[in-house]
């Protein structure tokens, strides 16, 4: 079996560190699109990449990057318009505050950065994230990563608060409640000497079970963590650059809320390493005067060819407006699902960015996490793909590429029909 001397060749090659979706594993070959062909030419309607966020492949984009790597790739220490050509593009998608960008390679990067930053800026440590927040892989980001769980303690300067749980706090008290965690922490922050820099947040909560609504949750939070000297950071990974469809930054969803940096990365080039930040320029300037910034890869012609292309793509197919769309049929879908199958507790979600959360019982919310590992392999075996999320991995997360139609959904809710009923 060919999978197994993959599987052998692993282990061997790459160590113990890495770990494989499914029970089992998939060996993609090529992409187009919303599909994705295995090594014997199945098709798998692909419901969870936003990283090939305009769709696998696509042709744009390829050929923007082909076209950059055969004239020239350098890096920022040499004059290019390509960077800035990509950064007024970029900025241009967001509020005028936001006044520089700056380029990585990662999201982790991105976040990292953002951390020296608001250190420079605010003379301060504390770093505060979501009790299962995950921000990247860099030692000090790791650290601000609790749903790393076991494998990573957590910083000294670093707190945790609850999630604004759409689901479980009851509605209209989830922006005073996320607020309440926020004082907490900085209390208990200062309690011990440390005083906060910054409240850094995945403005959809991807990890801590996809929390969007009702927009405006994040305000109350975001002034207090102002009160306390500390700064605002959007990880905008995941939810960024138009997937939920009302707004191109999940920041956006939250009238008058403008972050102090906003850190992407994933969709940005398509597949292309590319991430960066975008930063108040009183923000950036105390780092600015203190260190100098070179990335060597980071803003390189070609990666900025790739965002460019990407976002004429985002433009010209209207795939803002699709994410809207199809996003509010597959909920409809998914909440008429919900009318037979006990086991849908929740479905929430904006434009393409969408949770399925599965409880054993309603009344209590009891997490369904065995079953949700059941659904996950279920429909890999008849070919859709997705995960799960959240603290008990009990949240399908259903973030395809912003290709994805009508009639994708409909496919990837008749499929979830099949594997609940055989349950
Ligand atoms: N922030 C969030 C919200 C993420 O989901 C991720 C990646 N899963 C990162 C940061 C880190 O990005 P990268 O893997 O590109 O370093």
């Amino acid at each position: 079996m060919p999978e197994e001397s993959l599987l052998e060749r692993r282990a061997r090659l790459l160590g113990p560190a890495y770990r494989l979706f499914y029970e089992a594993p998939l060996h993609p070959v090529r992409g187009e699109g919303v599909w994705l062909d295995d090594a014997d030419g199945k098709r798998y309607l692909d419901a969870y990449n936003n990283v090939a966020s305009v769709g696998h492949c696509h042709p744009h984009v390829v050929e923007a990057i082909a076209r950059q790597a055969g004239v020239l790739n350098t890096h920022t220490r040499y004059l290019h318009e390509g960077v800035l050509d990509y950064a007024e593009r970029l900025l241009a998608t967001m509020p005028r505050e936001l006044g520089h960008a700056m380029f990585t390679c990662t999201g982790s990067e991105a976040n990292d950065l953002a951390m020296r930053i608001a250190k420079a800026h605010t003379k301060a440590e504390g770093l505060i994230v979501t009790r299962f927040a995950y921000h990247g892989v860099t030692e000090s980001i790791a650290q601000a990563s609790p749903s790393l769980g076991r494998f990573v303690q957590l910083g000294r300067a670093v707190r945790t608060v609850p999630a604004p749980d759409s689901y479980r706090v009851p509605a209209g008290e989830q922006g005073a409640a996320f607020a309440a965690g926020v004082r907490a922490a900085i209390a208990d922050l200062q309690a011990h000497g440390i005083r906060p820099a910054a409240l850094m947040v995945d403005t959809v909560f991807s990890s801590d079970g996809i929390f969007t609504d009702p927009a405006g949750f994040l305000t109350e939070a975001v002034a207090a963590i102002r009160e306390a000297g500390g700064i605002f950071i959007a990880d905008e990974v995941q939810p960024g650059l138009g997937r939920t469809g009302d707004a191109f930054w999940g920041f956006m969803r939250h009238e008058g809320l403008v972050p102090d940096i906003v850190t992407m990365g994933k969709p940005l080039g398509n597949g292309h390493p590319l991430a960066g930040l975008a930063v108040r320029p009183e923000v950036l300037a105390a780092f600015g005067r203190e260190c100098r910034y070179f990335n060597t890869f980071g803003g390189n012609p070609v990666s900025m060819a790739a965002g460019m292309a990407v976002l004429d793509v985002i433009g010209r197919e209207g795939l803002m407006a699709n994410a809207q769309r199809v996003g509010r049929h597959l909920r409809a879908g998914l909440s008429k699902l919900a009318e037979r199958h006990e086991l849908i507790g929740d479905v929430r979600g904006a434009g393409l960015f969408v949770g399925l959360e599965l409880v054993t019982d309603r009344r209590a919310r009891t997490p369904a996490t065995a079953e949700t590992v059941r659904v996950v392999n279920g429909l890999r075996e008849r070919q859709v793909l997705l995960s799960a999320t959240g603290e008990h991995a009990n949240t399908l997360k259903i973030r395809p590429p912003l290709v994805f139609s009508e009639a994708n959904a409909d496919l990837l809710i008749g499929t979830l029909d099949e594997v609940l009923a055989g349950l």
